[in-house]
């Protein structure tokens, strides 16, 4: 857990979060600014700053990670029209909240992938 992360604050009810999803690893919930009509978040429960954090250690739980964005996606209802997924890394990659988080957008069509 990291003192100032807004992530772990979700992961431990010290800020609310509309949750979609927990077990003993990974935690989903609603984007508090939601870009598509379904926009969830999936985060480890653990602090990892992001994806070049995880190590040979963590292939189990980044698989277990990587399944559960799959149930999710199911859960919500967007896996048979599709969806994105979006990591976003560090600085250049964009990424604002430093917990490793994926995205998944869907409930419209996306537009394809431009890099701006
Ligand atoms: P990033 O740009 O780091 O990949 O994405 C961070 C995402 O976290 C953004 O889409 C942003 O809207 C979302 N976010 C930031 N703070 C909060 C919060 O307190 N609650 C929730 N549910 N989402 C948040
Ligand atoms: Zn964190």
């Amino acid at each position: 857990m990291s003192q100032e992360c807004i992530f772990c604050k979700i992961v431990q009810g010290l800020i609310p979060a509309k949750k979609i999803y927990e077990d003993d690893v990974v935690l989903a919930f609603h984007d508090i600014r939601p870009q598509t009509p379904v926009h969830a978040l999936v985060i480890p429960k653990r602090h990892l700053v992001c994806l070049d954090d995880l190590g040979e250690q963590d292939r189990m739980d980044a698989g277990h990670l990587l399944e559960r964005v799959a149930h999710v996606a199911r859960e919500l209802g967007v896996a048979e029209s599709g969806y994105r997924t979006l990591i976003n890394t560090r600085e250049h990659g964009g990424q604002e909240v430093d917990h490793l988080h994926v995205h998944i957008l869907g409930g419209r069509r996306v537009g394809p992938m431009v890099c701006r």
